[in-house]
């Protein structure tokens, strides 16, 4: 009879260790269940690494559908908790997470926003920023979606925000997290990110009744040059969008503008999902196509505030959704990068109420191509 391994005991051995016989350690005996957890600490070292997901062939939840690309889904952990202190959108709490009061506005004009409506989404679109940033900063080799999720939310709840994708038509995580061919709306789950990924993080707050709306696309250690020009050109075509911006310009020439920067490269540009605008509520008038030729209706006012978006593709532009019913993806398997802010039209202009704080509002990813060509 073995007998038990904890220090001291001197017991006759009934039960091995589970995790042990799950991975064919040999030995591993203890006496009863009290000495195995006294016993954990030090012996939870024999065991070997718990693979995630991409080191784990087995894991694949839909075994008859057809990926377009070599990305697979990990596992989605359980929904975070928001405290009850802090407001929520209607949807939070509704079974099939519909946004009753988004359907009520269904096909209303464009919202021109009074002072104290603006000075809410300012706020929101900041305190945004500061999550968004927050998870950019910890994207690295070895890190899992999920744990980004965890620093948005986290975030988010420190600055009395609730994370606004959380629950939307039951979408189950607190921001999206796209990789590869993913074009937006990506799951955050167990899979790590891997060297030479591209990921983007899209962050949404909801703070005092008001949602500030953005995402930014960044390299995962070292990415290939054909990345880096995707991600450089899309952020272009953003910007040259936003220049675009003042009273009296029409939402559909948006889309021209950024068609005619990406084109040239030999990208295409997604049409299946649009910019938007935000206020209280998430999602609302105007819709703003990235693509050119598109018949989006209305004329840009002072007091206006939306976002532009634009999803860029490498390959074709057409996108199919995962039996998740969320992820969106290249049909070709290509890589798709994205940028997006929320803005206010001004007298005179536009405003990015959700620009980065530091270094002159430059993105995340150029600070990586500084720091390359410095090492
Ligand atoms: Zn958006
Ligand atoms: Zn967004």
């Amino acid at each position: 009879m073995e007998k038990c391994q904890t220090e001291g005991c001197e017991n006759a051995a009934k039960l091995q260790c589970p995790t042990c016989l799950k991975q064919g350690i040999e030995g591993s005996f203890f006496c009863n269940q009290q000495c195995f957890k006294s016993s954990w600490s030090v012996h939870k070292s024999v065991h070997k690494a718990t693979p995630k997901s991409n080191g784990d062939a087995k894991y694949n939840p839909w075994p008859h559908y057809n990926f377009s690309g070599r990305l697979r889904p990990g596992r989605v952990g359980p929904m975070r908790d928001v405290p009850a202190h802090i407001l929520r959108p209607d949807y939070a709490d509704h079974p099939e997470g519909i946004a009753v009061s988004e359907q009520a506005m269904k096909g209303a004009e464009i919202k021109v926003l009074s002072a104290a409506e603006i000075e809410g989404v300012r706020v929101a679109s900041k305190l945004a920023r500061e999550c968004l940033d927050t998870a950019l900063r910890a994207a690295k080799p070895g890190v899992t979606t999920d744990e980004l999720d965890r620093l948005v939310h986290e975030a988010a709840i420190e600055r009395n925000c609730y994370p606004s994708p959380l629950n939307y038509y039951l979408f189950p995580k607190s921001c999206c997290t796209s990789v590869n061919e993913v074009i937006c709306h990506g799951i955050p789950d167990d899979r790590v990110l891997e060297d030479g990924d591209i990921l983007n993080v899209d962050v949404t707050v909801y703070h005092k009744g008001f949602h500030g709306d953005l995402n930014e696309t960044v390299f995962i250690g070292n990415v290939d040059d054909a990345a880096k020009n995707l991600v450089r050109v899309t952020y272009e075509s953003l910007q040259k969008a936003i220049e675009s911006c003042r009273p009296g310009v029409l939402y559909r020439d948006i889309g021209n503008v950024i068609q005619k920067h990406v084109q040239p490269h030999g990208y295409s540009v997604v049409k299946s999902y649009c910019g938007h605008g935000i206020h209280s509520l998430f999602h609302t008038a105007p819709s703003v196509p990235h693509y050119a030729r598109n018949k989006a209706v209305g004329v840009m006012k002072p007091g206006h505030i939306f976002t532009i978006e634009p999803m860029i593709s490498e390959g074709s532009y057409k996108d199919e959704v995962w039996p998740d019913n969320w992820t969106a993806v290249t049909i070709d398997g290509k890589r798709s990068a994205q940028f997006e802010q929320t803005l206010l039209i001004t007298e005179t202009g536009v405003e990015i109420l959700t620009r980065r704080r530091e270094k002159n509002g430059q993105p995340w990813f150029m600070d990586q191509l500084e720091a390359e060509s410095k090492s």
